[in-house]
């Protein structure tokens, strides 16, 4: 089990982005102090497990040498920033992940107690934009804790942990509705950013049994033109700062203050400290789901190429042979939501040999790689998450075998898929409450299982029945994959059928065929 002299390190890193030399730093820290192995999280961050804490400092030091930083990644405060992590130089990935940049220097601490802790009080700040300084220090409605060094936390910070993640319309690999904050930069027909679209008060966690936890999508709050971003971001965190509960962490996210409120009451109180009315929301295109793995054009000659990792985990041959590419070529890297790896700014000229080595290592076969395995994520659970009630990571690659053996039992295609989404706790990392098919560990070797989010991750799934032991699932998959194959409209997905069947007539169904 975990000892609990050991810690878990997780990184931040804005927009997944992870330069070369961080890469490398991390690559040998998790043979030197961790486990051997590096965790791409959820998040688009690392996660270290095992260190030792007398190894605590020597590792921080090394990352925020490396331009890495783990200040801000745990804690009542804002946590990493999300944004696409495809290198695309097209105009609005830029500037989302621009934005997300500042958003993410926006909502930092500013004590520097972490740096000057852990590098002997020599500070590894990147240089902010002065905008970004200039909306942190600005106290004109009232937002700011003017004498105390950290303006916008003051000294209690956040009632919880507060996420933000900034997209463009269409994609959404980054579950944009889960976040407390979605930021969605939207363009003129020129393409030229003009402003963005906000969702407030999306969120997974929940707790078993307590009907009044749930998770929550993000709703509408409305617009506003790309100089006030940081203006209007700040207003809503300090909505939640002081409004948010602080009596009980288990309601203490913004999505229940804005379900306790209403949208209108929470949107008239962050205009105030805003200074100025939201704009109507603009019309946006669906969400699509994209997970970049393969070879893209980055749009200004380079290439870039995405790689799936199995559940985020990079060890073995894998980890060798992704160190001595981007250690030969000098690549960048980006992690993505959905715990995969791109690696970026590839010429040309370096795709085949590039290839040659990750075709030896056996990573880019995108026909082997079963797509099942391609949209499913799983939480870190046990034994390195103490939260953890059933396995996750080291339990998905047997049941994601058993759902392509219900598939062929039932005749569904290789090509069919389904989102699936497992987390050893009802705390929802791997925001399973968003999948087609979600497993919420609720007991010993038993889950809940979650049905009727969609593949493009817009709609919220509902618990369809609790308890289900793991040697059981079949029985409650079987009938419901042999539903969907003979019953689904064209090309309907698993959730979309789920949703418009019934979760009464499928448990019915479900319970005929067991014969209960
Ligand atoms: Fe741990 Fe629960 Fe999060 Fe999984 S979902 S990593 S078990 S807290």
């Amino acid at each position: 089990g975990t000892k609990s002299y050991q810690f878990m390190l997780r990184t931040k890193n804005p927009c997944g982005k992870v330069p070369n030399k961080l890469y490398l730093a991390m690559d040998e820290l998790a043979d030197e102090f961790g486990i051997g192995t590096l965790r791409l999280t959820t998040r688009q961050t690392f996660q270290l497990h095992g260190v030792m804490k007398k190894n605590l400092k020597t590792v921080m030091s090394t990352i925020i040498r490396s331009m890495g930083s783990t200040l801000g990644a745990c804690g009542d405060l804002n946590r990493n920033v999300l944004a696409p992590a495809a290198p695309f130089t097209r105009k609005d990935y830029v500037f989302a992940q621009e934005t997300a940049d500042n958003i993410a220097a926006l909502l930092s601490p500013q004590s520097g107690f972490y740096y000057d802790m852990w590098v002997d009080g020599e500070k590894f700040m990147s240089a902010e934009p002065p905008e970004v300084t200039k909306a942190r220090n600005d106290n004109s409605h009232n937002t700011n804790f003017p004498d105390s060094p950290e303006p916008i936390y003051g000294t209690q910070f956040l009632p919880r942990k507060f996420k933000v993640a900034v997209t463009v319309p269409a994609d959404n690999s980054v579950d944009i509705l889960t976040n407390d904050i979605g930021v969605v930069v939207v363009s003129d027909a020129d393409g030229e950013p003009q402003g963005f679209n906000l969702y407030v008060g999306g969120g997974m966690g929940r707790t078993h049994r307590i009907e009044t936890t749930f998770p929550r999508l993000g709703e509408p709050l409305g617009y506003v033109p790309k100089k006030d971003i940081l203006y209007a971001v700040k207003a809503i965190v300090v909505t939640q700062r002081e409004n948010g509960r602080r009596d009980e962490r288990r309601y203490s996210r913004m999505k229940y203050l804005i379900s306790s409120w209403g949208i209108e009451k929470f949107r008239s109180v962050v205009e105030g400290y805003y200074g100025k009315k939201f704009e109507p929301f603009r019309e946006l295109p669906e969400w699509e789901f994209k997970s970049y793995l393969g070879w893209h054009d980055q749009g200004n000659g380079a290439l870039f190429c995405g790689l799936h990792v199995d559940n985020g985990r990079i060890g073995g041959k894998m980890k060798k042979t992704l160190r001595e590419v981007i250690e030969k070529y000098n690549l960048d890297v980006r992690l993505t939501p959905n715990q995969n790896l791109i690696l970026c700014d590839i010429r040309r000229a370096w795709r085949r040999p590039i290839t040659t080595a990750l075709a030896q290592a056996g990573l880019l076969h995108p026909r082997y790689v079963d797509p099942l395995n391609v949209t499913a994520m799983a939480c870190p659970a046990m034994p390195l998450c103490p939260l953890a009630i059933t396995e996750a990571e080291r339990g998905i690659p047997d049941i994601l075998k058993r759902v392509r053996s219900v598939f062929d039992k039932v005749g569904l295609k290789y090509s069919e898929s389904v989102v699936i989404r497992i987390t050893g706790c009802p705390n929802g990392c791997a925001r399973p409450y968003m999948a087609e098919l979600g497993l919420v560990g609720d007991g010993p070797n038993s889950y809940q299982i979650w049905l009727g989010g969609t593949p493009n991750q817009s709609s919220l799934a509902r618990s369809f029945m609790n308890k289900v032991k793991i040697h059981d699932l079949e029985k409650v998959l079987e009938p419901l994959f042999y539903c969907w194959k003979r019953k689904r409209q064209q090309k309907e997905s698993f959730g979309d059928f789920t949703n418009r069947v019934g979760f009464e007539k499928l448990q019915h169904i479900v319970e005929t065929w067991n014969g209960i």
